[in-house]
């Protein structure tokens, strides 16, 4: 396929709002697309190169492409950046000047070309990122110009996840959305959405079904829900159950494995970002496992060694930087808990039942190791020994408790009743907290002047709305005031995003683009006449910035109301 032919969909797709619409779309053009490039159409169809969690990105900088772009079509640089000002948009930028009829150059010519650029490194290398997408881009015809234009500022937004990428697979293979729980079954064991949708075109449906996990490519993690007591607990999840502390670190899938001869250790986030650099000490303790190759389940958190104390979040996350990683091992110690074995030695696990998953656990890692050890668990099948258990884990400093049912399989990708988490806010009203998109400031006004921000507005999702629920003025320490300012201050806009719903009497004195989540904890969530959720919270705090979560995974207005249904019924009590 040529890019230019691809571009003629992405065009399509830029002017299309309903998603039914752009799942036919896409649908279309992975039948047209040929089994050797569907995979660089899927990513490019991303804005991406590769899946996230290998973090391939281009990285060039709005400045830097606009150097790209004088240079591709040897233009002054103060027009091309006129013209910038004037269109807004460095893809239209790049199509205004595009002379060339050209067209000619496949999907896989200009990914290869993209990927090169992608793998630049050391000294010189910004140069020649900008001579390499330059002479790209002059090769170009104007539309194919557009977009290419806009992937390495990362700016190719088309408005549709992973999610609708699966329903269009589905449609090409069926006609329908039949097949979608198979695709998306596949994608939860391997996420890597270009080679499930390379397996599909070439070899069908039917090579799904033997789907098993691989080292070094992520399962998307399992979640888990809420209920509102103990008692609720064992009759939901089983008369009988395992109960596991909860701690409030980094999730970390641990994959083992070997790749050119050497073992290799790679660690993936909750949301399968690589965070392997973040952690040099537990990728060497890791290394010292006696197995071939596994994947596995567990969470790091700071820990004091000498007090045995585990450390909060705000301190654990103190790990996650660029620089001065050295540093921070010595600094921000911490030990890595499994919980889960999801492969080992060249076998699936998923469909064991999770008593025997923890079995095979015990067998490979320890019980008290330096760096990594098993997580703690108890067989209980009293709802007192679980207020008991959950009491012992707050003195320590935990989070609360997961209870798991015993003979589960390992879920991948999903929330369920085979976990629930057990906060300690569960019994004293919410039974958890809220993660919410700040979606505008009210500027400080009195004892707030100083801060810059003196209140914010935060929503829930509703599909991909985000209705308002809550505005937050109190409840903040003066340097989560002062980080708060910094961080709406990078995501201002002037204009309401139109996903944002808001009563025009809570319009904020500037809006924030859809980035920024927070969790807010709240004494109690009432009826709202006032805002567009329906619902409020009261006396809201907030308890973090959620910096792993995307607006996609803020709370949604169906949790909300559930929340909200667990309240009542626990007042009754
Ligand atoms: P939150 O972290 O606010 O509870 P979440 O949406 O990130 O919400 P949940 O599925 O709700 O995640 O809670 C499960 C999380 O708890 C897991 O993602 C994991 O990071 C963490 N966790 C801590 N201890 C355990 C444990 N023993 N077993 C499973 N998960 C654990």
């Amino acid at each position: 396929m040529t890019f230019k032919a691809l571009s003629q969909y992405l065009d399509k797709l830029e002017k299309t709002a309903s998603r039914n619409e752009i799942t036919q779309i896409l649908s279309q053009l992975f039948k047209t697309a040929d089994k050797e490039e569907i995979d660089k159409v899927i990513y490019l169809l991303l804005g991406q190169l590769a899946p996230n969690y290998m973090a391939i990105t281009l990285n060039i900088a709005e400045r830097m492409m606009l150097r790209v772009i004088a240079q591709a079509y040897d233009e002054d640089i103060n027009k091309v950046k006129a013209l910038y000002k004037q269109m807004g948009d460095l893809g239209n930028v790049a199509q205004s000047l595009a002379i060339a009829d050209g067209g000619a150059l496949s999907v896989s010519a200009v990914y290869d070309k993209l990927m090169e650029i992608a793998r630049e490194a050391g000294a010189g290398s910004q140069e020649r990122k900008v001579s390499g997408t330059a002479k790209l881009l002059g090769e170009l015809d104007p539309l194919s110009a557009r977009f290419v234009a806009r992937i390495p500022v990362g700016k190719l937004r088309l408005g549709f996840s992973d999610m609708t990428i699966l329903d269009a697979l589905s449609y090409m293979v069926k006609g329908d959305k039949g097949a979608r729980v198979e695709i998306e079954h596949a994608f939860n064991v391997t996420a890597d959405i270009g080679k499930i949708a390379q397996k599909v075109k070439a070899r069908g449906l039917s090579s799904l079904e033997a789907i098993v996990p691989e080292p070094g490519t992520p399962i998307r993690p399992s979640l888990a829900e809420r209920l509102p007591s103990a008692e609720k607990i064992l009759e939901k999840v089983g008369r009988e159950v395992y109960v596991e502390p909860k701690y409030d670190g980094f999730r970390s899938q641990v994959h083992i494995y070997e790749q050119d001869g050497a073992k290799t250790v790679a660690i993936f986030s909750r949301n399968l970002e690589n965070t392997t650099p973040m952690f040099p000490d537990l990728v060497a303790a890791a290394k010292g496992l006696k197995v071939k190759n596994a994947i596995f389940d567990g969470e790091a958190i700071g820990y004091e060694p000498k007090s045995k104390r585990f450390l909060p979040f705000q301190e654990t996350v103190q790990r996650k930087r660029k620089h001065g990683i050295e540093q921070a091992v010595k600094d921000f110690p911490l030990k890595l808990f499994i919980f889960d074995v999801l492969y080992l030695n060249g076998k699936s696990f998923l469909n064991v039942p999770f008593d025997q998953r923890r079995k095979t656990l015990e067998g490979v890692i320890p019980e008290a190791g330096e760096a990594i050890e098993i997580t703690r668990q108890e067989k209980v099948a009293s709802a007192e020994v679980i207020r008991d258990l959950i009491k012992k884990y707050l003195a320590e400093g935990l989070e609360g408790a997961l209870i798991k049912k015993i003979d589960a399989p390992y879920k991948a990708g999903g929330r369920g009743y085979h976990w629930v988490k057990y906060k300690k806010t569960t019994e004293g009203g919410l039974a958890d907290t809220v993660d919410c998109l700040v979606l505008g400031i009210y500027k400080g006004r009195g004892k707030r002047a100083g801060f810059g921000a003196g209140a914010f507005l935060v929503g829930v999702k509703e599909g991909t709305r985000f209705l308002s629920v809550s505005k937050i003025g109190t409840g903040l320490t003066d340097e989560q005031w002062r980080e708060m300012d910094k961080r709406a201050r990078s995501l201002k806009i002037k204009d309401r995003p139109k996903e944002y719903e808001v009563p025009k009497n809570l319009t904020p004195d500037a809006w924030v683009k859809p980035s920024l989540v927070v969790e807010i904890l709240a004494d109690e969530i009432t009826r709202s006449p006032i805002h567009t959720a329906g619902l409020a919270l009261r006396f809201p705090r907030l308890i973090r910035f959620r910096d792993e979560k995307s607006p996609e995974q803020a709370t949604s207005i169906t949790e909300l109301n559930t929340l909200f249904e667990m309240q009542k019924s626990l007042s009754k009590k």
